[in-house]
């Protein structure tokens, strides 16, 4: 059995120092011992975060530099994690997708640093609104195209995929549970044709999109929801009910 995965993506907040310590409180409330936990913090609090996280949470930035250290201004570098002891990183959010044009091809660059250097990757996909409305065939084209490149490198004991549909990101318009298992199904059943049935047993799938402490009981009994990737949910106390609610 997949062991579940939740992840809490606090994206570019909080705003202050002040208030971190409250959401670092809202992951250290966690019961981390019915599934693996991590939280992903700005790159300027990921050092602090990683300080005040109880054994069993990890930190999980949310981005890497596509190379080493070196002059790269602007950029988080992988041995820079290593040395603060984080194992995890989370690349292809559709946020960087989108706004920092990350394309496919620069992401396989980043998973293969990730996991040359020994840590394991939170790899995002999901399509948008009208590739949805179009139905599930364009839907998967979507992921499938951004799933080609780092097919080689999908490994379930160091990769997790989180499928994020950008239409459910921040909107409040969760996929429904019906929607979310399909997609799942039908990504574990391309890894398994492009990469191995082994491959597609074991690999996590999380779902990420408005998922919150009443969606989530229905979303993870999907057997292929293999847990979530949290926004905004993630900076409330509701979180710890997203957790419990594991199945
Ligand atoms: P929301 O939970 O706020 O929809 O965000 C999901 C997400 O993008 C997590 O990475």
């Amino acid at each position: 059995a997949r062991r579940p995965i939740v992840g809490g993506n606090w994206k570019c907040n909080p705003e202050s120092m002040a208030k971190l310590d409250g959401l670092v409180e809202n992951m250290n409330a966690c019961d981390a011992s019915k599934c693996d936990i991590y939280v992903c913090p700005s790159p300027l609090h990921v050092a602090c975060v990683c300080s005040k996280v109880k054994a069993g949470i990890n930190v999980c930035p949310q981005n890497c530099n596509f190379k080493g250290c070196g002059a790269y201004t602007g950029e988080v570098a992988v041995e820079q994690m290593k040395d603060l002891k984080i194992e995890w990183v989370l690349i292809g959010h559709s946020e960087r997708r989108e706004y920092f044009q990350e394309s496919n091809d620069l992401l396989a660059e980043k998973m293969k640093l990730i996991l040359d250097s020994g840590m394991k990757c939170v790899y995002a996909i999901g399509e948008k609104l009208p590739e949805r409305e179009k139905g599930l065939e364009s839907t998967m084209a979507v992921c499938i195209e951004q799933l080609e490149k780092v097919k080689g490198l999908l490994d379930p004991a160091k990769v997790v995929i989180a499928y994020e549909p950008v239409w459910a990101i921040g909107t409040g318009v969760t996929a429904t549970a019906a929607q979310a298992q399909e997609t799942h199904a039908e990504i574990r059943k391309w890894i398994a044709k492009n990469v191995s049935e082994e491959c597609a047993a074991g690999i996590r799938i999380q779902y990420g999109g408005s998922a919150n402490a009443k969606n989530a009981p229905e979303l993870s009994a999907c057997p292929d929801i293999d847990g979530f990737l949290v926004g905004g949910a993630s900076l409330k106390p509701e979180f710890k009910d997203i957790v419990d609610a594991i199945s």
